[in-house]
């Protein structure tokens, strides 16, 4: 997903401001989309007038209320479903795991068939317990997103990339980006509590902006080369991870 040069606005409706990003494109028509984060994106060509634009998010502005809302309502239940508590279950390569936490003299996080468990000298320092598990997880996030990312590279090292550096990020809107100037992939947290391929194509997806900066015809038909199961895995991950 690329970074682009883009105003924030306030758009005056009969329900309060709405506030929006607006972007000037070679689009046909006004175009409007609310984001996971609940904030509201617009792309409009340059000769539509900002009055214009502003009386159609008027026209959407009982839609837009909605959609933000119920993002608001699916990220407040995610994140009670990711709370970290004693026999909670939480989402790890698509399956679910349960949290044990033991009492124990010397701390560690240990993955046993289904049961993740954290031992803790003290096992109701719960804030530590969540420090140590964050911990775990970032690493099983480098090592598995690295693996991915080894498994695809061949295709791009052939079309000249260099192997990108990996940042691991939580972050509410996007499951990647790529900083392909700086030759960075930045992947997302939560992608861990999805199955393997369906975090593959966001690393796909995420390589192939190294070779188009952008989402053209040609950006979409590289990535059918090499994710051609793509869709569906986009699907899959919506579904799954909320963020
Ligand atoms: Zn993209």
């Amino acid at each position: 997903m690329r970074q682009v040069s883009s105003s924030v606005r306030t758009a005056k409706t009969p329900i309060g401001g709405i506030e929006y990003t607006l972007e000037r494109k070679k689009v046909k028509n006004i175009n409007l989309r609310v984001r996971r984060d609940g904030t509201v994106y617009v792309s409009a060509p340059a000769r539509v007038p900002v009055r214009e634009i502003e009386s159609f998010i008027v026209s959407k502005c009982s839609y837009i209320k909605q959609a933000q809302e119920h993002f608001r309502s699916r990220t407040e239940s995610a994140a009670e479903e990711r709370r970290f508590a004693q026999g909670a279950s939480v989402m790890y390569l698509g399956s679910p795991l349960e949290l044990c936490i033991v009492q124990s003299a010397a701390e560690s996080v240990t993955l046993e068939g289904d049961r993740l468990i954290i031992s803790l000298r003290d096992s109701s320092d719960l804030s530590r317990g969540e420090r140590l598990y964050a911990k775990w997880l970032d690493g099983r996030c480098r090592e598995v997103f690295t693996d991915l990312m080894r498994e695809i590279y061949p295709f791009f090292k052939a079309m000249g990339v260099p192997f990108p550096q990996l940042k691991i990020r939580v972050m509410k809107a996007r499951w990647g980006s790529c900083h392909y100037t700086k030759g960075m992939i930045v992947l997302n947290r939560y992608l861990i509590e999805a199955p393997r391929h369906c975090i593959a194509h966001v690393v796909a997806h995420e390589f192939c902006h190294f070779i188009y900066p952008n989402h053209s015809r040609d950006f979409y038909s590289l990535l059918d080369r090499v994710c051609p199961q793509w869709r569906s895995a986009k699907t899959e991950l919506e579904k799954l991870v909320v963020l």
